[in-house]
């Protein structure tokens, strides 16, 4: 398969729940009629935006940016006040009541940090020479009402403002929110021949708004196609699923989707999940990410050696649709190729195609193929469905991000285990 020039028709924006997304669903769609792959989609609701102008104005400047996707259209007024450090707000509760909050980056918990410091929004300024970030609140913010507005500026942008600290702004931010419905895409190649352990292949095709998402993760889609036109001209005896997730951006939407509505067959039969998130990149550190046993971890890598290549490897948990699985004690090995040109923007505007027009797919599919290689005909499946209880934790804390409800976890006591 051309990777390049599958990249260059998904080489827009793919914001889960929008037109851009439907476009990508058919261009991945069309390929695998193409290639007389049987497949179906996988519909879910969302509450979505259509991404919308943000811009603060203040007596010596006028500045915009990036609306914080699921804030509402809201004009406000407040005094600027800097708080670098979001996480300083915790410490500082009502505070800033009725102040527009200048922060330093982003945190997950900034939403809340700015209730709790009395503050009306927050105007988050990113790092040197990077365009706005494009971020979104996650879908319980929204339900609960507790997406505080917020926006994103340029460092530059953050350097003008601090002449207004002090100062009495107003933040209008224009944006639509709607519910809409993105699409998971299912398919499978091969057959149950040696036994019924079902292999997923996962990424994700949405992107964050107002970027093409090309590291993140239209690159990591088209290594998943690249591995499936191989397997589907030489059918594994094993199943091996493809599941190319929307909703990732927002919350791992597609993937939490999935799961819950093929629990059944995941619990019974789901071995592993090889999730690409992130790749392409000319220049770039490999990664494989391994949420399972430190057995798996020096498997997988020392697989992906045996192939030619030394990835960095961590037993770790990765933002990322592996996530949903991992819950039900499916391991998930995270293949991830980053720290360049073009993923060094990730979640902005220049994480664009062109800049991994001569990209590197080679050490993504290569190490990819190499694992279910191993995998697909082994006489007796090598990997054990098990999670590190080191990640329980880390996956507790993540998922209370992700849900604000109680993290409900699936995995086998260790005395019920087999010794
Ligand atoms: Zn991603």
């Amino acid at each position: 398969m051309d990777i390049k020039r599958f990249l260059a028709r998904i080489a827009h924006e793919r914001l889960a729940g929008t037109a851009g997304e439907r476009r990508a669903r058919d261009t991945i769609v069309e390929q695998l009629t193409d290639w007389g792959v049987t497949h179906r989609t996988e519909p879910f609701s969302i509450h979505g935006f259509m991404p919308g102008t943000a811009a603060i104005t203040a007596p010596g400047c006028r500045v915009q940016g990036h609306a914080v996707g699921l804030t509402e259209s809201t004009v406000l007024t407040g005094r600027l006040v800097l708080s670098e450090n979001p996480e300083a707000l915790q410490h500082q509760r009502g505070a800033y009541r009725g102040c527009i909050v200048l922060t330093y980056g982003y945190s997950r918990r900034l939403s809340e940090l700015v209730a709790y410091c009395g503050a009306s929004a927050a105007v988050c300024i990113g790092g040197p020479d990077r365009r706005p970030a494009c971020l979104a609140h996650r879908q319980h913010q929204y339900v609960q009402k507790t997406a505080a507005p917020m926006m994103t500026i340029t460092h530059d942008d953050g350097l003008r403002l601090l002449d207004e600290i002090g100062h009495t702004v107003q933040v209008t931010i224009e944006q639509e929110v709607e519910p809409a419905t993105a699409t998971n895409i299912v398919a499978t190649v091969g057959s149950p021949t040696i036994d019924q352990s079902l292999v997923y292949v996962t990424a994700h095709y949405d992107s964050v708004h107002s970027s093409e998402g090309a590291t993140d993760n239209a690159a990591g889609v088209a290594c998943a196609l690249a591995l499936l036109d191989e397997y589907r001209r030489a059918p594994p005896p094993r199943e091996l699923r493809f599941v190319f997730f929307s909703g990732e951006e927002l919350g791992l939407l597609g993937s939490q989707h999935h799961v819950t509505h093929n629990v059944e067959e995941i619990d019974e039969r789901a071995a592993l999940v090889l999730n690409i998130d992130i790749s392409g990149d000319r220049i770039g550190t490999d990664f494989v990410h391994v949420s399972g046993t430190k057995e798996l971890k020096g498997y997988a890598a020392g697989i992906i050696r045996e192939a030619g290549y030394c990835f960095k490897e961590t037993l770790s948990l990765y933002s990322s649709d592996g996530i949903p699985f991992v819950v039900r004690e499916v391991p998930a090995v995270n293949l991830a190729r980053s720290g360049g040109e073009a993923s060094g923007y990730v979640h902005t505007p220049d994480d664009a195609v062109h800049r991994i027009a001569n990209g590197n797919f080679a050490t993504t599919t290569t190490a990819g193929k190499a694992i279910l290689d191993r995998l697909l005909p082994a006489k007796v499946f090598p990997v054990d469905r098990e999670i590190d209880e080191s990640l329980r934790e880390p996956l507790e804390k993540y998922l209370w991000a992700l849900t604000a409800e109680k993290p409900q976890i699936a995995w086998t006591e260790k005395y019920k285990r087999p010794s």
